[in-house]
């Protein structure tokens, strides 16, 4: 018997946090169903595949990081195809699509897939199928799932093209066709579909068009907030019923209005919550996501004593440093808490940071919610078990392996304490396994809700933006006992959280400050009592009993504050101009403003070292929500207005209503006309800033909340820009672009 062959394709990623990963990987894993073989790789792993000499069509999952940048992983990859030295036919036998994953609350949104697409087009490549460009912003699956929905038909056009083309090369006939554009290549694709056999579907040619033009419009109009999604639907045809697809028939897919409820507790309540829903979602039917395939063998191993498990944070780059001071900053409670913590950094690689560097604190888990975990695995008396794990043998999971960060030998207690995030929101794909572990009908009829195409607003609402942990929604199922090898499988690596320096070792040798804002998650359905985050509330637990507040004195005999684990985080590019003659405007309202008081305390002492040098003048924009409760550096900064270190001083109050601007020039304004926010000053100062960045060469730094402020920032500068060059807002994009580039624009957000 002749044996088929499924034909091949191959998926490229370079992903910095593993989403542009997952997404390949789930692309991978249900190829074989749509009749395709699918050759993961990551794109640093060049041994793993060879575009010079591919025939297959190539499939790119790519995501951004920092401000543009590839990732780590994708690195040495773009360096390689930006080589001048390429010639334009270079990859003119390649034929791709592109996914590129990023967010538009930051500079440069999908920089990376953009550059290699551009790269790629310029090197000779076809593009088969439209680009996709997924906005984690609002949600990567607005873009992601009918970008992957339309994939497998477009692999197919792209093949059966292919194999036509090869065909006329043999007959003798290449070169005869006209050379296509994206676009037509795209069509020509869609109408090959006609031709080929699809051994999930042959629907008409009509469908396929709908999918791209779903896609296109998803892509431009995407302004509802969506889930961020690592593994999407990846649906095989029509929508399925729940039941048919998560096996049990238990589970009603149309359950009459009667059967909703509080989960496990039919008829307490009709209002929707994250355990009940209402139709017409819970008489709908469900397209659910693809179950992931597991892939860990997970044991635990009694050991003699607690001593043979190691477990320590990592060894050489990072250090334990002693907090050495806490003070609290804000006054009253409507506004957010901000701490500053100075560290004792004199023994520490730490100690020659620069103004501009952050630098990783490394935060365990809470306590009290890994003994909740624990009992809640049922897993309490093997806590101090050693955790062994392996890949199980018939895993269907493409590309598996055991998490990297996960030493062999530590014990089940320091796993949940300092490895996995158990506070991340858990993604829809997560939620699909877990269906598979709940008994109760209609606890698992809400899960399989929760993460189905038609319950995304429901998703949206009780978990992504409740920031739902998966202990939270644990205790809101209370049917539902996974194994902890799920867990594993599915929770990320606990990160550190990074901080930026709010000092100069100059001012405070072997000293670093940081300060940060205590955040607060409310009470929501599924969270009882609110909570506070997880690394600035544990920090707070830590300094509370030694925390000076902002009216009372430092007192001499305050408990010892304790150590802790941090490194460094260098940044070459946010820094102080090195020409001390360059001008430069500093926008840093809130926490925002902490790497400007380290450039500030710097500039201090260069100007008491060199008093003959010209220094350029200096700006900065702070804002607050009041005057007198969290005007963070007050005095700090008014002292460096006095002492001529920094030139304008532009402070504003989002909720001071009788009062005008605070500034050095003493300018008072009526409360109308009053700028509540950092960008209504910019614009008010629109000639001066102007003036700085296009005839003087100046500098222009933004730090803090990325969401809004530094959105509303980039807006102002383009209208700036507009109004005194007297350009179009293309022209402005352009002039804000090449600012950039010169690194005369530079941002450090967050949030
Ligand atoms: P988590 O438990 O991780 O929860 C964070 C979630 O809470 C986020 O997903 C977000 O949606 C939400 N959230 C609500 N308010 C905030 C907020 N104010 N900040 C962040 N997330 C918020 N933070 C500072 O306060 N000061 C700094 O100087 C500072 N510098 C940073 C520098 C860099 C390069 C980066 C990437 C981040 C910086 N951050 C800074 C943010 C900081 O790393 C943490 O994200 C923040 O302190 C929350 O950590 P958490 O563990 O308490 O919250």
């Amino acid at each position: 018997m002749p044996c088929e062959v499924n034909p091949r394709f191959v998926v490229l990623y370079g992903s910095q946090k593993g989403q542009a990963e997952s997404l390949a990987e789930g692309i991978a894993e249900v190829a074989e169903e749509h009749g395709l073989v699918a050759e993961l790789s990551c794109l640093n792993h060049n041994e793993k595949y060879n575009l010079e000499k591919e025939n297959a069509p190539v499939v790119f999952i790519v995501s951004t990081t920092g401000d543009g940048e590839p990732p780590d992983n994708a690195l040495q990859f773009v360096k390689r195809i930006k080589k001048k030295t390429l010639s334009t036919d270079h990859y003119k036998h390649l034929c791709y699509a592109l996914l590129a994953l990023g967010d538009t609350n930051y500079a440069n949104f999908c920089n990376c897939g953009k550059t290699i697409e551009r790269r790629l087009q310029e090197l000779g490549a076809k593009q088969f199928y439209a680009t996709g460009y997924a906005d984690d912003g609002v949600g990567l699956e607005v873009v992601v799932d009918p970008w992957i929905e339309g994939l497998w038909k477009a692999i197919k056009g792209a093949l059966s093209k292919m194999a036509s083309d090869k065909t006329d090369v043999l007959k003798g006939e290449a070169g005869d066709s006209p050379k296509e554009t994206p676009d037509s290549s795209t069509l020509h694709v869609q109408l090959n579909l006609l031709g080929i056999t699809d051994h999930q579907s042959c629907e008409p040619i009509k469908a396929s068009i709908e999918t791209l033009s779903k896609f296109a419009s998803s892509s431009s109009s995407a302004t509802q907030t969506a889930v961020s999604d690592l593994r999407p639907a990846f649906p095989a045809g029509s929508p399925v019923l729940a039941s048919q697809c998560c096996g049990p028939a238990s589970v009603s897919t149309s359950a009459p209005k009667t059967q909703t409820g509080n989960a496990g507790v039919p008829g307490v309540s009709l209002a929707a919550s994250l355990t009940c829903s209402l139709p017409p979602l819970s008489e709908s039917s469900l397209n659910v996501p693809a179950l992931p395939p597991p892939y860990l063998d997970v044991s635990l191993q009694e050991v003699d004593s607690v001593e043979q498990i190691v477990g320590l944070l990592n060894k050489e780059s990072l250090h334990a440093a002693p907090i050495s001071r806490a003070v609290q900053l804000t006054r009253g409670d409507s506004v957010k808490r901000a701490l500053l913590l100075e560290l004792d950094v004199s023994a520490h690689p730490l100690a020659t940071y620069h103004p501009g560097d952050s630098f990783d604190v490394f935060c365990p888990n809470k306590a009290s919610e890994v003994e909740d975990g624990l009992h809640r695995l049922g897993l309490h008396d093997q806590r101090n078990h050693r955790v062994h794990m392996s890949l199980r043998k018939d895993t269907k999971k493409k590309g598996a392996q055991v998490p990297s960060y996960m030493s062999q030998n530590i014990s089940l207690l320091y796993l949940l304490t300092w490895c996995l995030e158990i506070r991340s929101v858990p993604k829809k794909a997560f939620l699909r396994a877990l269906v598979e572990h709940t008994g109760d009908g209609v606890q698992k009829r809400r899960l399989q809700e929760l993460c189905s195409r038609q319950g995304n607003a429901d998703y949206n609402l009780y978990v992504r933006d409740s920031s739902l942990s998966v202990l939270e929604l644990l205790a809101a199922f209370p049917s539902c006992s996974p194994p902890l090898s799920l867990l594993i499988e599915h929770l990320p690596k606990l990160q550190p959280r990074p901080y930026s320096a709010a000092s100069s070792c100059l001012r405070y040798p072997g000293k670093l400050h940081f300060v940060f804002n205590v955040v607060e998650f409310p009470a929501c359905s599924g969270r009882p009592a609110g909570r506070r985050g997880l690394c600035t509330g544990w920090l707070f637990d830590l300094i509370n009993p030694a925390l000076v507040l902002p009216e009372k004195e430092e007192s001499s005999n305050s408990p010892a504050l304790p150590k802790i684990h941090v490194s460094l985080r260098t940044n070459c590019c946010f820094r102080p101009p090195s020409d001390l003659s360059a001008p430069f405007i500093m926008v840093g309202p809130g926490t925002g403003v902490a790497p400007f008081i380290g450039f500030l305390q710097q500039r201090e002492l260069e100007r008491k070292e060199n008093p003959e040098a010209v220094f350029g003048e200096t700006w900065l924009f702070f804002g607050c929500r009041h005057r007198d409760r969290d005007y963070l550096f007050r005095e700090e900064l008014e002292g460096f207005v006095s002492s001529g270190t920094l030139s304008h001083l532009k402070v504003c109050f989002s909720r001071d209503d009788q009062e005008g601007e605070e500034g050095e020039e003493g300018e008072a304004t009526t409360s109308a006309a009053r700028p509540r926010y950092v960008q209504h000053n910019l614009l008010r100062n629109s000639q001066h800033i102007t003036d700085v960045l296009l005839k003087r060469n100046g500098y222009f730094y933004v730090c803090g909340d990325a969401k809004n402020m530094a959105k509303d920032v980039n807006n102002a500068l383009m209208e700036m820009i507009q109004t005194e060059l007297q350009v179009d807002q293309l022209d402005a994009m352009k002039t804000l672009a090449g600012l950039r580039e010169e690194k005369r624009y530079l941002q450090d957000i967050w949030g």
